[in-house]
């Protein structure tokens, strides 16, 4: 049976390692944290759907609430947008517990290894042998990255296997998560999405969803200085009025990738996963089911025909189908969302264009439809911004085009078909029109 290295005990990570070590593999997984500091202590929302998916039972009830509904903000907007949610409700889970529940799953099958920081691949002829762990070289089949946004892995990987090895400019949300006392006073909105908050490309939130505590969220793209920071929190004060002074828990930026998936994922001896491969969804930085659900397609994948890069291939486009092609739909309506002026927004979201409806498929990674005929109903009602209009009917085109073109994916690796379609998207997404 092969030898599968695991570099990070990230969430898909985790999920591959429990699988492939059931499965008679030899996994070892390093993760450069101690064990009981593993990820974050704080709530994060997921679809309860993927449990289901995986056929895993859900963590503890004390770990996780039911999420509340959005109520989305546009700067210069005279209108917040309610967005109360149809169907299944996430569930808010705590992150460190659903780490620890995933970590001893996959404990039963694999050699683990806390505080134990991976320094590099082990590279040679363009192939991925191992890694280097203390300076000790260890040998393996296939190296699973699954280190996160900003890995230094994929970064280091040969020009020849065509991984993007650095994000973009635009790629990467850094973003300030604390948890404030609460003060008493009146809530009118239990979770507060701030979109281009200040004007700024980014998002901040105000959550009221655990007692006694006020979770506040900054992100921004690219960067997140002390001054834009500092800004930030005293607005969303003036803003909740329930937000006190004392930081309780958490207090550390972070970052989360906000684009479409990494177009290749696997070369030879090497396979990326989870933040690593920017599974989340771009709009709200969504990746814990997307990464769960990759571990459960890259372990089948390598159970079903081998660790070769021409079978991981299978798994990239599996992934596309199942939820990447959609990513890049969001990500392509993103763009707009930040290249359209604050004004033009704030219009459309008060006028209705940009509705419940629209906020809540885009959010979670659906696919907006906008046709001729709600085009034509809206002019037949006398908007006045035809132009505006006719905009938004572009980029929601384009949205659709860019999962059409995710689909696209070639089936069978193919060195120079991959290149191909690689290329379109780079262009699609690079080259702004
Ligand atoms: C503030 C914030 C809020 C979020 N909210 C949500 C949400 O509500 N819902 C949702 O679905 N997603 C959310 N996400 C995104 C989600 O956390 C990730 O998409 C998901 O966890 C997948 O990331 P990952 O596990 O691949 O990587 P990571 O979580 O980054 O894990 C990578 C692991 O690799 C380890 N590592 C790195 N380098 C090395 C090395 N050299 N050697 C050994 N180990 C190494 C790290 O210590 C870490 O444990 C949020 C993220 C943040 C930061």
């Amino acid at each position: 049976m092969s030898k599968i290295v695991i570099i990070g005990a990230g969430i898909g990570g985790l999920i591959a390692a429990a699988e492939l070590g059931k499965a008679g593999y030899e996994v070892s997984l390093y993760e450069k944290e101690k064990e009981d500091l593993l990820s974050y202590d704080w709530h994060d929302d997921v679809a309860p759907q993927i449990f289901k998916d995986l056929d895993l039972p859900l963590p503890d009830k004390e770990h996780y609430h039911p999420k509340s509904d959005w109520s989305f903000v546009i700067p210069k907007a005279k209108n917040i947008l309610f967005v109360p949610i149809k169907g299944e409700r996430d569930l808010s889970i705590h992150r460190r517990a659903l780490s620890k529940y995933l970590v001893d799953k996959a404990k039963q099958y694999c050699s683990m290894f806390f505080d134990v920081k991976v320094d590099s691949l082990l590279i040679k002829d363009d192939k991925v042998q191992g890694v280097k762990v203390k300076g000790k070289n260890i040998k393996a089949d296939l190296v699973i990255d699954s280190s996160g946004a900003l890995s230094a892995f994929r970064a280091s990987l040969p020009e020849s296997s065509n991984i993007q090895q650095k994000p973009y400019p635009g790629d990467i949300f850094y973003a300030f998560r604390g948890f404030y006392e609460r003060k008493d006073a009146k809530i009118e909105h239990k979770c507060k999405a701030y979109l281009k908050h200040l004007g700024e490309q980014g998002l901040s939130w105000s959550r009221h969803e655990i007692e006694g505590e006020v979770d506040i969220l900054v992100g921004r793209i690219d960067k997140l200085d002390k001054k834009t920071l500092d800004n930030a929190l005293n607005e969303l004060k003036k803003d909740n009025p329930s937000m006190g002074d004392k930081l309780l828990h958490g207090g550390q930026i972070c970052t989360i990738p906000v684009r479409y998936p990494l177009t290749k994922m696997v070369t030879d001896g090497y396979a990326a996963i989870g933040d690593a491969a920017f599974m989340t969804i771009p709009m709200l930085g969504s990746g814990i089911a997307s990464s769960m659900f990759a571990g459960r397609l890259i372990a089948e994948t390598i159970i079903k025909g081998g660790v070769e890069k021409q079978n991981l291939w299978n798994y990239q486009v599996r992934f596309m189908y199942k939820a990447g092609s959609r990513h890049m739909g969001v990500d392509a309506l993103k763009r707009w969302l930040l290249r359209t002026p604050s004004e033009d927004l704030a219009f459309l979201f008060d006028k209705g264009i940009i509705s419940q409806k629209e906020m809540e498929v885009s959010s979670s990674g659906g696919a907006v439809k906008l046709s001729f005929i709600d085009i034509f109903k809206k002019l037949v009602a006398g908007f006045p911004r035809i132009g505006l209009l006719l905009n938004l009917k572009k980029a929601v085109d384009r949205m659709q085009k860019a999962i059409v073109l995710g689909n696209d994916i070639p089936v069978e690796y193919d060195d120079k078909k991959i290149a191909v379609w690689q290329q379109k998207l780079w262009e699609f997404f690079h080259n702004q029109h």
